[in-house]
């Protein structure tokens, strides 16, 4: 059944509208977005699909197909920061960021239903929230640009349902295009998109879903944070982004803490990296982007220290076995990995992390290719 169906049986009414909102994958630019660096994600065909109706007597309800439990009906002048893992501070953030900053949001009905893995790395959270805020700003309204929305989502997934995410998720699912990865300054948000078909060019991006998501992600990603912000504060400059990468030896000679000297090095060495993406993709040098996502890898791995057995499994056995490149995305410890390959490739190297998943007793993979999608849109 389709959301609009789903929202007709639920609420006996036909919704205002249906909006979609795609998760993301992240090609280069890790860890980089909270140091107001660059990053280049690109938008998912797998989507968060949410019927709407607005009501102007202040009822808030939700309702998603992908969980079990009843509607779950709110109020939206006694929203309260969620902070209990309950899928609903999502949405309702969305709607409670939205009035902090004097938007008039009376109310609205919401069934929703996504084909976007959740907790594999693919921002199921931020296509969630984007396919709200767009939503509502159409119902009520508010014309707000696709920046300003994602700079609210974020705003709702940090202050709302208490997770401190960077902005790059809720703006590639808002920003994103068929076609193209998203060249994203995080200090301003300006965009650019960079053309990236990698079907059109013979080759592939798959994605490997590794299934597993190690509990020590979570302190790990604001203990990343903070180091990170250590280590501005010891350069003597407001974020990371402000160490130009001629200046990184020098600037980690300065560095005492060999921890620090990490996050520093990957940091600029990441925001870099994404520059040499951008100018290979400009060249219409795709395959050499290959051995650039690698390297990043290596960095997130022995630098940042965020990889784990199963990331680093799909990375060397994508190698060994014919890859172009490949590299752990997203926020690590788990979720997945990205590989570029030949298309008359793509089969052979699947097989290869197959087996290999299989010999080391981990759960099969679910792998699937990423195609630059298109971001978050009206569909009816
Ligand atoms: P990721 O964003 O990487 O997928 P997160 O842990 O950030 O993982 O977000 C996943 C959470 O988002 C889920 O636990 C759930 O609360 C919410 N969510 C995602 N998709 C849906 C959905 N289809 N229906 C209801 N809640 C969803
Ligand atoms: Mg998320």
């Amino acid at each position: 059944m389709g959301v609009r169906e789903g929202f007709e049986e639920l609420y006996g009414t036909a919704p205002d509208g249906v909006w979609a909102a795609p998760g993301r994958v992240n090609l280069i630019g890790e860890y980089t977005d909270f140091n107001e660096g660059f990053v280049m994600p690109l938008a998912l065909p797998h989507t968060v699909v949410a019927a709407l109706a607005r009501r102007d007597d202040g009822v808030l309800r939700l309702h998603s197909a992908d969980v079990a439990g009843p509607v779950v009906e709110l109020r939206v002048d006694a929203l309260e920061p969620l902070t209990d893992g309950s899928w609903g501070a999502y949405p309702a953030g969305v709607a409670w960021v939205l009035r902090e900053a004097g938007h008039p949001v009376t109310g609205a009905d919401v069934h929703l239903s996504s084909t976007v893995p959740t907790g594999a790395g693919l921002s199921s959270s931020a296509a969630l929230e984007v396919v709200t805020a767009l939503a509502l700003d159409d119902l009520y309204g508010l014309g707000l640009t696709r920046p300003e929305l994602a700079r609210l989502a974020q705003r709702a997934e940090n202050d709302f349902v208490g997770v401190p995410c960077g902005v790059m998720d809720q703006m590639a699912s808002a920003c994103g295009t068929e076609g193209h990865a998203l060249h994203l300054d995080c200090r301003d948000l300006s965009v650019r998109q960079i053309p990236f078909d990698p079907a059109s060019q013979g080759l592939a991006l798959l994605v490997v879903d590794t299934r597993v998501r190690h509990a020590l992600g979570d302190g790990a990603y604001a203990e990343r944070r903070a180091g990170c912000e250590e280590g501005a504060r010891q350069l003597g400059v407001p974020y990371l982004r402000d160490v130009a990468y001629g200046d990184l030896p020098a600037a980690l000679a300065r560095l005492s803490d060999e921890r620090v000297r990490r996050y520093v090095r990957h940091v600029v060495s990441d925001d870099h990296r994404v520059d040499r993406v951008v100018a290979l993709l400009d060249a219409g040098d795709v395959r050499a982007i290959g051995p650039v996502l690698t390297e990043g890898h290596v960095s997130l791995r022995d630098d940042l220290r965020i990889s784990c057995p199963e990331l680093d499994l799909v990375v060397d056995t994508a190698t060994a076995s014919g890859a172009l490149g490949a590299r752990m995305t997203g926020g690590g410890f788990g979720g997945s990995a990205i590989v570029l390959v030949e298309a008359s490739e793509a089969d052979t190297v699947t097989k290869a992390i197959e087996e290999a998943f299989d010999a080391a007793g981990f759960t099969a993979p679910r792998v699937f290719p990423a195609v630059p999608s298109a971001g978050a849109r009206r569909l009816g």
